[in-house]
């Protein structure tokens, strides 16, 4: 079973296979990452790389906007092609560094705005669907519906329209295509985490664990609460997938669902 500890102190390294870890995750992006991985590899330890994709700082034509022109900061929409290179560019990048045993995908998927206090309903999840350039061409014919539908919804509680669930299998659509690209270009086995947002944006924004079958090794959750565990529990789980919460925040290890 892996049990790997998440370190950023190369101090940490030393006494990790004496307290009962058998591999280790890092940043990818961690400023010491040579050090840690010199470390690592002189005890023999197996590395898995996290990368943070849709990253990207402050505001730009490729960050997620909604219906009321409000944009999330700090990411980009995973619909953009510009967006969708950097990705590759980076897994490429990450890959060719090191003879990882893994990379950790992070971040791959459409980011929700956070919630407020005013928020009723599906509020939230309404003020955080994209139409941003690349998704209303995505949206094509139902686009302008999908506007409407998302304005009334975020001021009033609605009843769901057809064409959300038409946008929630685009949105997945866009992942998959996403994922696949990243599969196809590195050889290092990957591990998805995936149903990251699952509280804003329900787990039919999130590539399932079926759907990523056959381009993933594995995948990690982080179940922010019973509820989502259980229903995580509840999945298909054609590989093994990893629990990265409720043992020690920092942890990685042990559980698989
Ligand atoms: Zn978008």
């Amino acid at each position: 079973m892996l049990r790997s500890l998440t370190v950023s102190d190369p101090q940490q390294i030393d006494s990790l296979q004496d307290a009962g870890f058998n591999a280790m995750h890092v940043e990818a992006s961690a400023p010491n990452l040579s050090i840690l991985l010199e470390v690592a590899a002189k005890h023999s330890l197996p590395v898995y790389g996290r990368i943070r994709l849709l990253a990207r700082p402050g505001l730009s034509d490729t960050s997620p906007t909604n219906t009321l022109g409000q944009q999330v900061e700090g990411a980009e929409c995973p619909s953009q092609p510009l967006a969708q290179d950097r990705c590759l560019q980076l897994c490429e990048r990450v890959a060719a560094q090191f003879p990882w045993a893994g990379l950790q995908l992070m971040g791959l998927g459409f980011r929700s705005f956070p919630a407020q206090a005013t928020d009723h309903g599906d509020a939230n999840f309404y003020r955080s669907i994209c139409f941003c350039a690349a998704c209303q061409y995505g949206y094509g014919a139902a686009g302008s519906i999908l506007e409407h539908v998302a304005r009334e919804a975020i001021e009033t509680p609605s009843p769901k329209h057809p064409t959300v669930d038409t946008m929630l299998l685009w949105r997945r659509s866009v992942q998959y295509g996403l994922l696949r690209q990243i599969h196809d270009l590195v050889s290092t086995p990957l591990c998805l985490h995936t149903a990251a947002e699952l509280r804003y944006t329900g787990d039919r924004s999130s590539l399932t664990f079926e759907e990523a079958k056959g381009l993933v090794a594995s995948c990690s959750v982080d179940p922010e609460s019973p509820e989502d565990l259980a229903r995580l529990t509840s999945l298909p789980r054609p590989m093994p997938v990893y629990c990265t919460s409720n043992i020690a925040p920092e942890s990685f290890s042990g559980v698989i669902l």
